[in-house]
């Protein structure tokens, strides 16, 4: 058979270059030795979700750990999927994380040489590869109709055979040149196919960086390379974008793993040496007593928008995901509690082989110990940031007055003080707990432990004596002076050794007070409270709590 003819009839393209002049179109990277180049190649459907992240960290870390270069790929080389504004949700979704490319896709960097980064775009340097396969003769076309396949399949599946393009089924592999022009000259629509050069019989051994040595069978299936609409499949495609984006190390989940042969084998007939691969173990998480992996339909926390949506920590996030990633993560952090997780040195083959636990009450754990540990100033960045995008008009409207709710959240958080707060798990909840400061969202229940006489008495005379400017040890002394009033004791020593002879204490005149300036029993310190508030709102709130 002419191969050559028969190339330039299937890929006729008069504007190819020769498939070698891309080893200079896209030299080799210079990087130090031991540089990693890593990359994100998601496709754009628009789901970008907790395993894309785990796996972008372990690119990131690899990359800039060791002075190589993480990039951005889109692998949109199936139409239907794409979803529009998918690129920048991943990189709007990783930025919020923290993890952001060296290149790529809708990326502005210098070193943006090794594009384009959208499949698509890339017909031109597949169909050169395509179009030298087949005067090879190592692909060939395939004018086989859906139906035929359809019935293929059907006759494996009920023989309880292996399916698939390969072998004795492979139809059109053993075509005739005659045959072959027939089909074209009648317009029959093509796809090309590998001609599989491995079989089933022969297995081999390969390195994963993660896995260690595994042990697979060669691929004998002549999968599709080149679609009927011209655009290349996936391994095809990703087999020549990972040698021209010269990765040398690729990370992505171990579903990937039953492709490899298939890759593998791609690498081997274009001529290229293939990267290092690094299959991740999948997310599980424990449900009921069983692991199970996260699933999309399942496990809302799977999607990264849950993690924005529900405002937690990034740098939990990404925090625990270190834990998960790496085993030794955890102690290095209790060790080193305020290092940057930056300087762990990550090591891509400490990560699990297999199944890693996935624990949402650990992330709020980690979640709640980075927000106690913000200043206020960050603090009101990290709220800021979640009301913009998911708080009401009211929650944007009280976060324009910067400067209380500094204040609020300096008392609020601890900041400063010994004790800081740690149940904040999520900005949502630390945006509702400062509601009560704001008289358009102050939705108190006067639930007093007392009588109208005691209340009205309680608070009407606190209000005659409140004082901003009073310090909390005066502001306190007030307070015992209202105390008896209502036949509190005014010390606690004195309720404490005749309960009998009082009606209460002090400490119930606070609780009274607390109600109708916070609407609940517990609060932090009510004299700064009241500071905060000034002493108009104070004394209106003291007014309309009565009973
Ligand atoms: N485009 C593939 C995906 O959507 C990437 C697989 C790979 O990383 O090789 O997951």
């Amino acid at each position: 058979m002419d191969l050559k003819k028969l190339a330039l009839s299937l890929i006729p393209d008069s504007d190819l270059l020769n498939p070698e002049e891309y080893e200079d179109v896209f030299p080799p990277r210079v990087l130090e030795k031991g540089a990693e180049v890593t990359r994100l190649a998601p496709s754009p459907t628009g789901f970008i979700h907790l395993g894309n992240l785990y796996s972008a960290l372990a690119d990131e870390r690899c990359a800039h750990t060791t002075g190589g270069v993480f990039y951005l790929r889109i692998e949109d080389t199936d139409e239907k999927r794409k979803v529009e504004g998918a690129v920048e949700s991943v990189i709007r979704s990783l930025n919020y994380f923290g993890i952001k490319f060296d290149e790529g896709a809708e990326i502005e960097s210098p070193l943006n040489k090794y594009g384009p980064y959208y499949q698509r775009q890339r017909a031109k340097i597949y169909r050169a590869f395509v179009k030298k396969l087949i005067e090879e003769g190592l692909a060939y076309p395939c004018f086989c109709s859906a139906e035929e396949l359809d019935e293929v399949r059907a006759k494996q599946t009920e023989n309880k055979q292996t399916t698939g393009y390969y072998g004795a089924y492979a139809k059109c592999r053993k075509l005739s040149e005659d045959e072959i022009y027939k089909n074209l000259k009648a317009g029959k629509p093509f796809v090309i196919r590998l001609k599989s050069q491995g079989s089933i019989e022969n297995k081999f051994t390969f390195r994963d960086a993660i896995k260690g040595d595994i042990t697979v069978t060669e691929n004998d299936q002549d999968v599709v390379i080149l679609k009927s609409d011209g655009i290349p499949t996936y391994h095809f495609a990703h087999a020549i974008d990972d040698h021209f984006m010269r990765t040398t190390l690729v990370i992505r989940g171990e579903e990937w793993l039953s492709s490899l042969p298939v890759h593998l084998e791609l690498h081997k007939v274009l001529g290229f040496k293939p990267p290092r691969y690094a299959h991740t173990s999948s997310l599980m998480k424990m449900d009921g007593g069983t692991k199970r992996k996260l699933s999309k339909r399942k496990d809302p926390e799977l999607s990264l928008d849950y993690y924005r949506k529900a405002g937690y920590e990034p740098r939990a996030v990404v925090k625990y995901l270190m834990t998960v990633l790496n085993s030794n993560f955890e102690e290095w952090s209790l060790k080193n509690p305020d290092a940057d997780y930056r300087d762990f040195k990550f090591k891509i083959d400490k990560m699990g082989k297999s199944g890693a636990l996935f624990d949402l009450e650990k992330l709020c754990d980690v979640s709640k110990t980075e927000i106690s540990k913000l200043s206020a100033e960050e603090c009101y960045g990290f709220l800021n940031g979640w009301v913009q995008e998911f708080g009401t008009e009211k929650d944007k409207a009280h976060f324009n007055d910067k400067d209380y709710i500094i204040k609020i959240l300096t008392l609020i958080m601890g900041v400063g003080g010994k004790k800081r707060r740690k149940d904040i798990e999520r900005a949502e909840q630390g945006v509702r707990m400062i509601d009560y400061f704001f008289d358009d969202t102050f939705a108190p229940e006067y639930n007093y432990r007392f009588g109208k006489e005691t209340v009205n008495v309680v608070l009407e005379n606190f209000a005659k004596v409140y004082d901003p400017s009073d310090d909390n040890s005066v502001w306190f002394a007030k307070l015992k002076g209202v105390a008896p009033l209502v036949g509190f004791a005014a010390e606690t020593s004195e309720y404490k050794a005749n309960p009998e002879k009082f009606k209460g204490n002090v400490s119930d005149a606070a609780e009274i007070l607390r109600i109708a300036i916070t609407g609940s029993p517990n609060s932090p310190d009510l004299c700064t409270i009241m500071g905060i508030l000034g002493k108009t709102r104070s004394l209106a709130r003291l007014n309309s709590a009565k009973l």
